[in-house]
């Protein structure tokens, strides 16, 4: 129950930052685009340059989608609209996104779903939770390793999860989870985990961590699927 309680503080707090520091961030991004969207179409700039540009555009919209995610998030009742979602096929997608990203190039994944799993979600905040959480499994892996992924329906749930077999974390580890900023990595933001946590907290879904060192993690996303009275009327 304490634990609980501290999860949901957690999520507070990480809610408040994430919008102070989102809102921070999105002005000078605005202006740092305007001014590549007038280069880009600069006819005294060569095409080279100009795919240059293009790709600095790609980026910053991507870092917008980002910004906007943390923002949604952080306000709940700034309220994004909701659909039957078909996880078969959101795992399919960002499976393919990610290779097309050349993440992928190193890893294997082993996507494994065998029954059409329906659940009710935003479907951009979902598939958001899925690469953030996939996107660990593979930084997680050394070359050559598996990602195994699973779908399967458990009572009124649909049960996902993403299994790597890389570097693991001890308890201590597990537990700073979620904590905004919290990184071990040389390049990473520490926002990720944050962000699944209030995505599926706002859909009365779980995640459930499962970590050894130096063997791997077992990630355990669960969400209400569509049938289930309890879920859509609120569960905890
Ligand atoms: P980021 O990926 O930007 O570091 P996250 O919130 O996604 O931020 O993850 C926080 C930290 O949790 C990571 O830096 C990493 O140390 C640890 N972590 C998350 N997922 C895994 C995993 N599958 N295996 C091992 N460590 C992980
Ligand atoms: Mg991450």
């Amino acid at each position: 129950y304490y634990e609980k309680i501290k999860q949901t503080e957690r999520l507070k707090i990480s809610g408040q930052l994430a919008a102070a520091v989102a809102h921070e961030i999105r002005n000078p991004l605005t202006v740092v685009k305007g001014f590549l969207q007038l280069n880009e179409k600069d006819p005294s700039v060569s095409d080279d340059i100009k795919r240059h540009y293009t790709l600095m555009i790609g980026e910053l919209n991507a870092a917008e989608h980002v910004i906007s995610q943390l923002l949604s998030v952080a306000k709940p009742n700034n309220d994004q609209g909701t659909e039957t979602v078909n996880v078969k096929n959101v795992l399919q997608t960002v499976t393919d996104l990610l290779h097309s990203y050349g993440l992928l190039n190193e890893n294997n994944i082993e996507l494994n779903v065998i029954e059409d799993c329906i659940i009710v979600a935003n479907p951009i905040e979902f598939k958001q939770l899925l690469i953030n959480i996939i996107k660990n499994a593979i930084e997680a892996s050394e070359i050559g390793d598996s990602v195994k992924i699973t779908a399967n329906m458990k009572n009124d749930f649909v049960e996902i999860k993403v299994i790597d077999y890389g570097q693991g974390m001890t308890e201590a580890e597990v537990g700073s989870l979620g904590t905004p900023f919290y990184s071990l990595k040389s390049k990473g933001t520490g926002l990720g985990m944050m962000i699944c946590y209030n995505i599926a907290a706002k859909y009365k879904g779980t995640i459930d961590i499962q970590s050894s060192k130096g063997e791997g993690t077992t990630v355990t996303i669960s969400f209400p699927s569509k049938n289930n009275t309890i879920g859509s009327k609120g569960r905890i």
